[in-house]
C-alpha cells in the first residue's frame, strides 16, 4: 500500500448538454495512488481495431470499441464482466476500427437498466477536420441519447479509478495533422509501481509534438498498447525510449490486410522488451496489478 500526501482537487464543469448534466474530474497534484487496489486492464479482442476495458476498484473505463460490427462483442464482454458502469468511454480519435461500436454501446446503455454510461472524452478536432462520416454522426446520436454531451480532452484531466488514475494525454495544442490518427487522445495508467501507456492511433508527428512540447516529461509505462496497430508509421524510437516500456500489447487483426504489426517496429519495441503480446495471435488480453505485480491472462485461439 502506498500512502502519499494527496492533494485533490474536485473541478465542477458545467456542460452545454440539454439538461445541464454536471460531471466531475478529479486532478490529483500529486501521481502517487492512495490505496492500491486491484486495476485489470482487458485488451480485449475486436479484430483490427482497438478497444480496452480498465476496471478499477470504483470506476470503469472503456477506451474505444473496434469496428461497427464489434459493438455487439465488447458489449457481451462488459456483461460478462459484470460491468453495470461505465464511467467514461474514450474515443480515442474518429476513425471506425475505433469509435465504430460505440454507437451500439451507446444505444444499449441508453435502452437498458443494467448500463451506465457517465462520460464520453474526444478529442478537440479542428474544425475543418471534423469528419462527416455516417459512423461519427451515429457516435454523437448515440452520446445524446444517454443524455450527456462530448467531453474534449485536455492536457492532465484525471480520472481516479479507485485502485489507478488515468491521466488524459490529448494531441499538442495548436497543431494541424494531416492524419486524423495524429489527433488520437493519449492516456497513461498510474497503478502504483505499474503503468500503462494507452496511444489510440498516434503516428509519429502526434508522438513528436508531445515529445517535443514537454508533454511526456518524466512519463514512463510498464506497459505500452503499441501505437496504430503496430504499424511501422508508429513507435518511433524516441518515443519508445521515453516510455521505456517492459511489455508491449498490440491490438490488431489476425491476418490483416495492413500487415500489422509491421517488422520494423517490432524490431524497435525488442530493443526495450521481448514481452510482446497480440490480440491477433492471443484473443483478448487481460493484465491485472495490484499496484506492483502484473498477472496476465491470454485466452488462445
Ligand atoms: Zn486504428
Amino acid at each position: 500500500m502506498i500512502v502519499g500526501a494527496c492533494i485533490v482537487i474536485v473541478v465542477a464543469f458545467l456542460y452545454r448538454a440539454s439538461g445541464c448534466y454536471m460531471e466531475t474530474i478529479e486532478e490529483n497534484e500529486n501521481e502517487e495512488v492512495v490505496d492500491n487496489g486491484i486495476t485489470t486492464v482487458h485488451f480485449l479482442d475486436v479484430g483490427q481495431g482497438d478497444s480496452i476495458l480498465i476496471c478499477g476498484t470504483e470506476k470503469n473505463i472503456l477506451i474505444d470499441a473496434g469496428e461497427r460490427d464489434q459493438g455487439e462483442v465488447v458489449i457481451a464482454d462488459i456483461k460478462e464482466l459484470g460491468v453495470d458502469t461505465i464511467d467514461c468511454i474514450i474515443a480515442t480519435h474518429p476513425h471506425s476500427d475505433h469509435i465504430g461500436g460505440l454507437p451500439d454501446v451507446l444505444q444499449y446503455a441508453a435502452e437498458n437498466d443494467d448500463l451506465e454510461v457517465k462520460q464520453v472524452i474526444m478529442p478537440d478536432i479542428p474544425e475543418s477536420d471534423i469528419p462527416t462520416t455516417a459512423i461519427f454522426t451515429k457516435l454523437l446520436d448515440g452520446i445524446e441519447a444517454n443524455d450527456l454531451s462530448v467531453t474534449f480532452a485536455e492536457y492532465e484531466m484525471t480520472i481516479d479509478t479507485g485502485s489507478s488514475i488515468l491521466t488524459i494525454y490529448p494531441p499538442a495544442e495548436g497543431k494541424n495533422y494531416s492524419s486524423l490518427n495524429d489527433y488520437s487522445v493519449c492516456a497513461h495508467l498510474d497503478c502504483g509501481d505499474t503503468s500503462f501507456f494507452f496511444t489510440g492511433d498516434m503516428e509519429f508527428p502526434e508522438e513528436e509534438d508531445l515529445l517535443e512540447g514537454g508533454y511526456l516529461d518524466g512519463v514512463t509505462a510498464t506497459v505500452l498498447k503499441a501505437g496504430h496497430h503496430g504499424s511501422d508509421t508508429s513507435s518511433s524510437k524516441e518515443f519508445l525510449n521515453q516510455i521505456k516500456p517492459q511489455y508491449v500489447v498490440i491490438s490488431c487483426g489476425a491476418g490483416n490486410s495492413y500487415g500489422h504489426p509491421n517488422k520494423d517496429a517490432l524490431t524497435r519495441f525488442k530493443k526495450h522488451t521481448n514481452e510482446i503480446y497480440r490480440t491477433d495471435l492471443e484473443g483478448t488480453i487481460t493484465c491485472t496489478t495490484d499496484g506492483r505485480n502484473l498477472a496476465w491472462t491470454m485466452e488462445g485461439r
